[in-house]
């Protein structure tokens, strides 16, 4: 099955189920921008966790910026999700390689380092809502996690995971030979967010802690054939849960030539009479998809002619 995105009730109303299956899409992500694998690791994180959250959103038009800047060598983390879940995304610096962390796991707290995590929804209000804290670990679910928590009161357990050519015992990173845009596959991505409602009881409370803590990896769990929702029905075994509903989740970036053309007419005019004596075109790519636009002296002129 391809990515998608599932939502349900448990547990008698106390929990609000959030899962999604991503691998597609972050592998789509890391075709993209070549990223390495501990890039990989935390943009396909990001994304994820734009997926999960997109399920605050309301109308169509709405959209929910997820950004990490830290000190890190990785420099900065940024995804977008629109309501119906499809995503996009980039990392400052995509190449960057460390040694794995001293759990054999890629490092993406250390390629994050020190900083702070932005959560940005664009509802369609006159100024988007914004809300910043200080980063936790750089690992993404637990600081989306403390987001969560401390920003929007909503106490909640986020697990996120990519596997990146990585198997359960070695950390041989698998080429993939057919792509040379991308050395390294993404074998499983995917994760979840439990969320408590008001009133849920502390018995509840403890117990749903320590069958997080006692549950494997999502990622090996995915790697190994489990599917998302059928993890979620292991965790909560005892409890109800409404049946999934679910939908398609993916990557897709949303400009265009004339986005693009907007962009640069919006430069003013001097700004484009300068590149029209100084270069003979201009060539604008776009950081989530990689395209790129190019406008010739000829239509630069137009555009400066009716500004
Ligand atoms: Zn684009």
């Amino acid at each position: 099955m391809s990515d998608f995105i599932f939502t349900a009730l448990a547990a008698q109303g106390m929990l609000r189920v959030i899962g999604a299956e991503t691998t597609d899409l972050v592998n789509e992500a890391s075709r993209i921008h070549k990223t390495s694998p501990v890039a990989t690791a935390a943009l396909g994180r990001t994304l994820t966790g734009a997926v999960l959250l997109s399920k605050q959103l309301k109308n169509e038009q709405d959209s929910l910026t997820i950004q990490f800047k830290g000190k890190g060598p990785i420099g900065g983390v940024v995804a977008v999700s629109g309501a119906d879940a499809y995503v996009r995304g980039y990392v400052e610096n995509p190449f960057v390689d460390l040694p794995l962390n001293d759990k054999g796991k890629l490092d993406v707290g250390g390629a994050i380092g020190k900083g702070f995590l932005s959560i940005i929804k664009d509802m369609g209000l006159k100024e988007p809502y914004m809300g910043t804290i200080p980063l936790v670990s750089g690992e993404i679910a637990e600081d989306l996690a403390y987001y969560l928590a401390y920003s929007e009161q909503i106490p909640s357990v986020v697990s996120l995971g990519v596997l990146v050519g990585v198997d359960k015992e070695g950390n041989d990173l698998i080429l993939n030979e057919d792509d040379e845009k991308s050395p390294f596959v993404v074998k499983a991505s995917g994760g979840y967010i439990l969320q408590l409602m008001p009133g849920a009881d502390s018995n509840f409370i403890d117990e749903l802690e320590r069958r997080v803590a006692a549950m494997p990896p999502v990622t090996w769990m995915l790697s190994d054939g489990v599917g998302m929702i059928e993890m979620i029905e292991m965790l909560l075994k005892g409890y109800d849960m409404t049946k999934p509903e679910i939908h398609p989740c993916g990557y897709r970036c949303n400009c265009s030539r004339e986005k693009v053309k907007s962009i640069l007419v919006g430069l003013g005019k001097k700004e484009i009479l300068d590149i029209i004596n100084e270069q003979s075109s201009a060539s604008v790519s776009c950081r989530f998809c990689d395209t790129v636009n190019v406008f010739e002296k000829d239509e630069l002129k137009e555009m400066y002619d009716n500004m």
